[in-house]
């Protein structure tokens, strides 16, 4: 374990943070021997994979392990399937390309994404009509209360709108390898918007380059503007909360959501309360996208949340809707 560890470079945020002590992990049978060193000296343990979905804090008390496990394996067909087994330090992105070289569509809607394919099922990641649990067979995790690696079937991670299982537990599992299930009988999804204008016969390759052009133009890039993606949750409200809404503001983009419920844009809501391009010291909103929170230089933690709370309570006091945040404050 290294001591005092820079994170900085380790979060999309570009925000300055420390963990006490930091690892990288390359085989899944380097973490007991981790989780024995943090708690031996009494330390939490958590892992960060690219560090695209956190709000990190100045200094985290801890151990950090940096998740490198890599390894990319087709595992053959299976019924209606071909199984992909990943492991969890690959870079998401890179492996919606090796599937698409490989001849195995079905990811390409979720292109472009960054972090490693050991997050993808944490907040079970989505994106142009496609969510993760889609495409999910199961995963092998390290349970942190027992030290012993488990498996996980789709129904044990309880997936839904950038939620599951893991996320309701922070911390306690961690993520080592992920096997897919790729579609044989593959059909183009082009109902989203941005997509929706290309031909029905489209190849996954031609979808994989578009999603990843109309996100780049959408996005502002992390690299060059530090942010974590969208920054809050579409609420899913009760329709009489919705159809409210719409009664004050017919324009207000709806969605149907799960059991009759109904999705409004984070977006939209935060826009109409002015915040698009707004700053708060050297935090912001970009002004390309009201949902994505930006570190325009120097920002720190303490910034980024000030200004989070802001949008939050703006939102409701307007709008009667509370928005959750999607980076995990860590
Ligand atoms: C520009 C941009 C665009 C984005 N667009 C989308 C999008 O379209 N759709 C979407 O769903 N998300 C999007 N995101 C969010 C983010 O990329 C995803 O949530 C991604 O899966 C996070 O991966 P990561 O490796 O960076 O996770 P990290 O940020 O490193 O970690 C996120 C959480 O997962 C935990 N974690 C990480 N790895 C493991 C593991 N191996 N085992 C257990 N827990 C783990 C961490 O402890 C933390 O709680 C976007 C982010 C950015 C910056």
């Amino acid at each position: 374990m290294t001591p005092d560890f820079d994170l900085q470079r380790h979060n999309t945020l570009g925000l300055p943070a420390r963990a006490r002590f930091g690892a990288t992990i390359t085989q899944a049978d380097e973490l007991a021997s981790l989780l024995s060193e943090a708690a031996a000296r009494g330390l939490p343990f958590r892992v960060l994979g690219g560090g695209s979905n956190v709000v990190l804090r100045p200094v985290f008390d801890g151990v950090i392990g940096l998740m490198a496990i890599a390894g990319r394996e087709i595992l053959g067909r299976r019924g209606d399937h071909t199984l992909v087994r990943v492991g969890a330090g690959e870079n998401w992105h890179r492996l919606v390309e090796w599937t698409i070289q490989h001849d195995l569509p079905g990811l390409e809607n979720l292109a472009g994404i960054p972090g490693t394919v050991g997050a993808a099922p944490i907040q079970n990641i989505g994106a142009y009509g496609c969510e993760l649990v889609e495409r999910f067979e199961s995963l092998v995790a390290l349970d942190t209360e027992d030290n012993a690696l488990k498996t996980f079937s789709r129904d044990d991670c309880d997936f839904s709108y950038r939620q599951s299982m893991f996320k309701r537990t922070p911390g306690r599992f961690i993520v080592v390898s992920v096997t897919l299930a790729l579609p044989n009988a593959w059909r183009p999804n082009l109902g989203y918007p941005g997509l929706n204008t290309l031909a029905s016969d489209t190849d996954a390759r031609t979808i994989m380059q578009t999603v990843v052009t109309v996100r780049n133009r959408k996005l502002p890039d992390w690299r060059k503007l530090g942010n974590a993606g969208s920054f809050f949750h579409n609420p899913i409200v009760e329709a009489d909360v919705a159809d409210r809404l719409a009664a004050d503001h017919p324009q207000a983009p709806r969605y149907p959501g799960a059991d009759g419920r109904v999705k409004l844009s984070a977006a939209w809501l935060i826009e109409r309360c002015g915040f698009k391009g707004h700053r708060l010291g050297s935090a912001g909103v970009s002004d390309q996208h009201a949902l994505v929170v930006v570190n325009h230089g120097g920002a720190t933690q303490q910034e980024i949340s000030d200004l989070a709370g802001q949008i939050v309570s703006a939102v409701e006091a307007r709008f009667g809707v509370r928005l959750v945040q999607e980076p995990e404050l860590l």
